[in-house]
């Protein structure tokens, strides 16, 4: 299963992530891992990421797409993947499909998690990481309903988008997740 997981900052995509490689055996690919570990590295990637990170933009489509695209060309990928946290902008999306009908492997579905935007700021209030202050939340927020909630008619259109409620327990969410993943090839 090729997955794409799409989700605002705060809906928990991160914990439901984990459950689901396990589940379906997937290769994880979170680009937000990937650039903190760039960032960490102090390599050329990671020092320009981490201007726009810092402050709650998206990193430059040209950056982030190069690095799928290495990705996607490891071994691991070929049992099926999870993207998530990419594509986040319309031009992340065309250049995903592109490589993908180069390769010949189309995405099997596009996956929403749905949280209301107040339980968002609530969640990511409470979590504290260092790009977790209320300016840089809300520019988050921002970012997304302006550069990735369009993606949602562009694969609604594409018919490969399903939604999910990402409020109840953990356990429940996870339910309605493999309860549509169940049901795709
Ligand atoms: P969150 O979903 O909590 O905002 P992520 O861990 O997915 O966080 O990403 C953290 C930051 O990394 C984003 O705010 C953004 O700056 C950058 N980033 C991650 N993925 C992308 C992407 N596909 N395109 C552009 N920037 C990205």
């Amino acid at each position: 299963m090729k997955i794409v997981f799409i989700g605002p900052p705060g809906a928990g995509k991160g914990t439901q992530a984990e459950q689901m490689i396990q589940r379906y055996s997937l290769a994880h690919l979170s680009t937000g891992d990937m650039l903190r570990a760039a960032r960490d590295a102090q390599t050329e990637v990671g020092k320009k990421a981490e201007q726009y990170m810092s402050a709650g933009e998206l990193v430059p489509d040209d950056i982030i797409t190069a690095i799928i695209a290495d990705r996607l060309t490891e071994p691991d990928c070929e049992k099926g993947y999870l993207l998530d946290g990419f594509p986040r902008t319309i031009g992340q999306a065309e250049a995903l499909d592109k490589m993908l009908a180069d390769k010949g492997t189309p995405l099997s579905v596009v996956l929403e998690l749905r949280v209301p935007e107040d339980e968002l700021f609530r969640r990511l209030a409470g979590r504290g990481r260092a790009d977790d202050t209320p300016d840089v939340i809300r520019q988050r927020l921002v970012a997304y309903r302006q550069q990735t909630e369009p993606l949602l008619d562009y694969y609604g259109k594409a018919a490969l988008l399903k939604s999910v409620e990402g409020l109840g327990t953990v356990e429940e969410i996870f339910k309605r997740i493999t309860t549509l993943l169940d049901a795709v090839d």
